[in-house]
């Protein structure tokens, strides 16, 4: 039943699941236990929190010979179920206390919105523990995109930005990041997303959260999803793109790592007296701070980098401030992503005049950069760059018919 374009439809909640173990006992105790608790506490251990050897590990210790760990994990990584009732390979009597050590179920679906067909689709996912984060699909006729949270909420506090005005709620662990893609996963290969049976192509690191402020979940996400079945899921390393405000120190750390990720900076503006305020990490980490770290992120991975900027309207988008932006990228191994601003709810700025945004891409240009000006799907269900808002979304009734 595919929407009209462009319209929006609210997609009917999932049938309801057989009642496994791990859905109607929540977090196994057990896994809990043995993690310390944090704050709100952890989310329980999940198969892709772990590399494939300690995977081994936690199955020989329930008794169960080793190379059950590979079985379960090429369910989740390579057929997209953690449903013990799917896994006919195992023995029965073994498939309950495989999942419940090993998948615990770590995201709920709330709710779920398409648009542009049905090929953009944003899920509000609750966590265990009530938290909100949100994840979106989309499809291309050439390949298929997932922008994940990283975090529940944002620390940072860019005022242009959804995420940013509720604060921080608490990081996400790896698996409930990996979890947001192999749910996408599922969808495709269900054959669930117009366009026919699918795979993921594309992760980056563009929803709620800041990456680089959750860095070891983050990493172990980008390995997950990376490595191949039945170690992770298999996507390529240079479709992944991890997005950041600019925390030097581990931009740094990720460059050492080697990894062929794309690096994607949030620049929003050239000099610090403005990006201070759009950007306020900016006040520890400058400008000329920020993109001498990019660079050297570039000759170590040979990967180019994405310069984010929303264009403001008469904030950001002057034209001497296309200018500085092409002098201080000039002859670098960037691009530049210019995004419309997508104003959050009582924002008193705005997307840039299209003659502004027009000059903004000339003036770029002839400092010899390349830029491109990104497409803003997911508009209707707010579900595009920066309007992310979990907690929001939640308490609106979902918006039906065009
Ligand atoms: N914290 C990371 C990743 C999340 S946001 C970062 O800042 O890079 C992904 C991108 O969307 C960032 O470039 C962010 O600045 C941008 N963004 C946030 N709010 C936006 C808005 N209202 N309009 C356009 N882009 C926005």
């Amino acid at each position: 039943m595919p929407a009209p374009y462009p319209g929006l439809v609210p997609v009917p909640p999932p049938a309801p699941e057989p009642a496994g173990p791990e859905a109607t006992t929540g977090p196994v105790p057990l896994v809990l236990a043995s993690r310390p608790a944090a704050g709100r506490g952890r989310p329980p251990r999940h198969l892709a929190d772990l590399p494939l050897a300690e995977r081994r590990a936690v199955v020989a210790g329930l008794g169960q010979p080793p190379f059950r760990a590979s079985q379960l994990s090429r369910h989740f990584f390579g057929r997209y179920t953690d449903q013990a009732d799917e896994m006919s390979d195992l023995p029965r009597s073994a498939r309950g206390p495989l999942a419940q050590a090993l998948l615990p179920r770590l995201l709920t679906a709330e709710r779920e919105l398409s648009c542009d067909g049905g090929t953009t689709r944003k899920t509000l996912w609750r966590t265990f523990d009530g938290a909100l984060v949100e994840s979106v699909l989309m499809r291309y006729p050439d390949r298929v995109t997932m922008c994940v949270s990283s975090q529940a909420g944002c620390g940072i506090a860019c005022p242009f930005c959804a995420t940013g005005q509720a604060g921080l709620t608490r990081n996400l662990s790896t698996a409930e990041i990996v979890a947001q893609v192999v749910a996408g996963a599922r969808l495709l290969a269900d054959s669930q997303v117009p366009g026919g049976p699918g795979r993921v192509s594309n992760i980056v690191f563009m929803g709620m959260g800041e990456p680089l402020a959750n860095y070891a979940s983050v990493l172990g996400a980008v390995r997950r999803l990376t490595e191949p079945v039945p170690e992770g899921m298999g996507i390529s390393q240079r479709s992944v793109t991890v997005s950041t405000v600019g925390l030097v120190p581990a931009i740094a750390r990720l460059a050492a790592e080697r990894l062929s990720v794309t690096l994607a900076v949030s620049l929003h503006a050239p000099d610090d007296e403005l990006r201070d305020t759009l950007v306020p990490v900016n006040r520890r980490w400058k400008v000329p701070e920020v993109l001498a770290a990019a660079w050297d992120y570039a000759a170590a991975t040979g990967r180019r980098i994405s310069i984010e900027y929303a264009l403001i309207r008469d904030i950001n988008d002057q034209a001497r401030r296309a200018d500085l932006l092409g002098s201080l990228l000039a002859g670098r191994l960037a691009h530049v992503n210019l995004i419309p601003l997508n104003p959050t709810p009582g924002s008193k700025w705005t997307a840039s005049r299209p003659a502004a945004q027009r000059e903004f891409v000339r003036r770029l240009e002839a400092h010899g950069v390349p830029v491109t000006v990104r497409d803003t799907r997911g508009r209707e269900i707010d579900g595009a760059c920066g309007q992310l808002a979990a907690s929001a979304s939640a308490r609106t009734p979902a918006p039906a018919g065009r």
